[in-house]
């Protein structure tokens, strides 16, 4: 289930009592909904059931997966009310201080998502047709708790007087924070806001709770480039690692659908973010060193050899394209490297899917695996994004995009499959950004359509035909 937004009327109550009275707490609370039992768990033993929703443990109306554990850790003898049907159940259970529940919430956020107050020109729901894509796309959501779960960015401009006394309490981290600038008007305009407190305050803030700190900066040209980036870069730096650890420079993404004004670097500009960020490390290496990191757009539109692996240390932002193409071709080295027993020594085709900025990376790799396995030939298409216009990254192509691009291609020079890399697809399920399923990528073009995640998986497909 996709999670929901906080209704926004009960938070704006909330946020009015935060604001009159300072020691409210913002209490939005829902319940909890539970979307597994397992047989062997403790909520089985006694009688809870999936659809179950835990409205109170010992008195405590629950937000979240944070007040579950807590209440539920809380004491060795609890009363949980549950909703059943129409039905309220109180279940009185004696437990040993150590035991779990053992079931699953159908979201860790019971209360729903955050809602986001900015109003960014870049946001990408600034990017999408609204009506093309699908809700859950759509969502503006900007929520600490999320951040700390799953990783997603946050800008801590919606905080209040209660969510900053829960991080205080829980100190949940790492977190990962957007700052684009440290500069307050600069950050201001980049957030679409008229005031926000400074960043470099916020993160002093952090680092006194001793929660890591991973940021970001989303760069648009003439907004928060040239002597903006230099100044945010030196201002991180100083903060390094009370409490920021990794600083990721992603730049700006358009699509044609871009409606607030915004422009992409040209690959001048493109060359010399790269050279300015490159000498701004080298300057003191020492202290600089695996810091701050450009996103891998920017070597592979400007075709600038990837950085090596020593580069990325323990790849801290990974999970923002930073890193993913030099951890690709390394362990594509190694599984190279390594005896494969192919099924078949037979010949054979087979497809290989990518956005166009990564076309020659892959043709390399393709020339690599026929250089040792004569028997296969892999055959990397660089696909266009019809959908988005602009964008050239694999992970946005949608199922349309491969359809389109491949639908004149006589099927034997497509080969016996086609592998779609995983990142194409969302997280868990096997659909494409505009709700394509894979299957019926496979029907369309009449060929089996598999799906593969890093370079082992790729080869194991490959060997396997
Ligand atoms: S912070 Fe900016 S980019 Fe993120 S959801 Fe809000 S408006 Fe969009």
């Amino acid at each position: 289930m996709e999670p929901i937004l906080i209704n926004k009327e009960e938070l704006e109550q909330s946020r009015l009592k935060d604001v009159n009275a300072e020691k409210d707490l913002k209490f939005v609370s829902a319940p909890a909904i539970l979307s597994s039992v397992p047989p062997w768990s403790l909520a089985h033993e006694i009688g809870l059931k999936v659809g179950d929703k835990i409205l109170e443990i010992n008195g405590h109306k629950l937000r979240d997966i944070f007040d579950f554990e807590f209440h539920f850790k809380q004491s060795e003898e609890l009363e949980i009310i549950i909703a059943r049907d129409k039905e309220e159940i109180v279940i009185e259970l004696e437990k040993d201080a150590e035991d779990e529940l053992g079931a699953e919430f159908v979201t860790p956020l019971f209360n729903g998502v955050q809602e986001c107050a900015n109003d960014c020109p870049f946001c990408f729901v600034e990017n999408q047709p609204l009506d093309k894509t699908r809700e859950s796309l759509q969502y503006r959501d900007d929520d600490f708790r999320m951040s700390y779960l799953h990783g997603s960015y946050v800008t801590l401009t919606n905080l209040s007087y209660s969510d900053r006394r829960r991080i205080e309490a829980l100190r949940p981290g790492p977190l990962y924070v957007s700052v684009h600038a440290t500069d307050l008007e600069v950050r201001n305009k980049m957030l679409g806001r008229k005031k926000s407190i400074s960043i470099i305050e916020e993160l002093k803030w952090l680092a006194g709770l001793e929660i890591p700190v991973h940021t970001q900066i989303v760069l648009c040209p003439e907004m928060n480039d040239g002597i903006h980036l230099l100044n945010t870069l030196n201002d991180l730096l100083a903060l390094r690692n009370k409490p920021v650890v990794s600083v990721a420079i992603v730049p700006v993404g358009l699509t044609k659908y871009h409606r607030r004004g915004l422009r992409r670097f040209t690959l001048d500009e493109t060359f010399d973010v790269i050279n300015l960020v490159e000498t701004w490390e080298s300057l003191e290496l020492k202290k600089r060193k695996s810091f701050a990191f450009l996103s891998d757009e920017f070597y592979l539109m400007t075709h600038t050899s990837i950085p090596a692996k020593t580069h990325y240390g323990n790849y801290p932002q990974l999970e923002d394209g930073v890193g993913m193409t030099r951890l690709f071709l390394n362990e594509m080295e190694k599984e190279l490297k390594r005896k494969h027993k192919a099924s078949s020594n037979r010949k054979h085709r087979v497809s290989w899917v990518n956005g166009t900025i990564s076309k020659n990376i892959v043709e390399e790799v393709a020339k690599k695996i026929k250089d040792q396995f004569p028997h296969i030939e892999l055959i990397p298409w660089a696909i266009e994004s019809k959908f988005w216009g602009t964008t050239n990254v694999s992970g946005l192509l949608t199922g349309d995009d491969i359809y389109q691009g491949l639908r004149y291609i006589p099927k034997e020079m497509l080969g016996e499959k086609i592998i779609i890399p995983k990142v194409m697809l969302k997280d868990g399920y096997d659909i494409f950004l505009d709700d394509m399923h894979i299957s019926e990528l496979e029907e369309k073009l009449g060929i089996p359509c598999v799906k593969a995640w890093g370079a082992k998986e790729l080869l194991q497909e490959l060997l396997a035909s």
